[in-house]
């Protein structure tokens, strides 16, 4: 009978089935992303640099960052990102706390380029759609578990906004144009910067890898300079 035999599959492999519907999951996102791309006349890195430097919060767009996420050298992300300066997409900004640092800036036209690259989410998100609430939350879960394991051994580097990270004090005051702290470089964000991804978030579910307040100081003086 046909579901004793796919339930026997599962029995025996069970990991088999879901490497390969994940592998497929991420097979499917690079097709739309390089359909995207190429409709607007971008290479595939090309349209990742311009998302990452939108979503990622405005002190963590460095050269470095940027390499890390694109899995990529420093050498050819500079290459990246020279031609995208090229073409008046993106523009280069000392950092206001370290001098010595760089980050990237979108420029209106960038921008303009962004709003055109986010169908992939959308399509995903109709993909989706279709799950329960209860599947949805236990989906979340555990590839909530598989994402921090993959990051924890060092194979991806995941941004998330503040909202849940172990250093983030909500409304810390009140009124302010920047209500939100955050512990980990102690400053102070806008409710749009919180939005934005972070490298260095922490979820509150994983609060023992938190470094401890000695920790926090030295991280806050290197971190600019380690990620030029
Ligand atoms: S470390 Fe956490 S609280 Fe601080 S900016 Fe990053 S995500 Fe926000």
């Amino acid at each position: 009978m046909p579901p004793a035999v796919a339930n026997s599959c599962i029995a025996r492999h069970p990991m088999d089935l879901l490497t390969k519907a994940l592998l497929r999951i991420g097979q499917a996102t690079r097709a739309i992303g390089l359909e995207e791309a190429r409709e607007i006349g971008l290479t595939p890195v090309q349209a990742e640099t311009l998302l990452f430097i939108k979503r990622t919060k405005s002190f963590a767009t460095s050269i470095g960052s940027l390499a890390t996420h694109l899995g990529a050298t420093h050498a050819s992300t500079v290459g990246v990102v020279d031609a995208l300066v090229a073409r008046g997409l993106v523009e280069r900004r000392s950092s206001g706390v370290d001098r010595r640092v760089t980050l990237l800036r979108l420029t209106e036209a960038g921008e303009e380029t962004c709003r055109q690259l986010e169908r992939w989410g959308h399509l995903l998100e109709e993909a989706l759609a279709g799950l329960s609430d209860d599947d949805r939350v236990a989906l979340e879960r555990g590839l909530g578990a598989v994402i921090w394991s993959l990051r924890t051994a060092g194979y991806l580097e995941v941004a998330e906004p503040c909202r849940g990270c172990v250093y983030f004090e909500e409304n810390a005051a009140p009124g302010s144009p920047e209500p939100h702290h955050c512990r980990l470089i102690n400053a102070y964000l806008s409710e749009e910067e919180s939005l934005k991804d972070c490298p260095d978030h922490v979820p509150l579910a994983h609060a023992d890898a938190t470094p401890s307040r000695e920790d926090l100081g030295s991280r806050t003086g290197s971190r600019e300079r380690g990620r030029r």
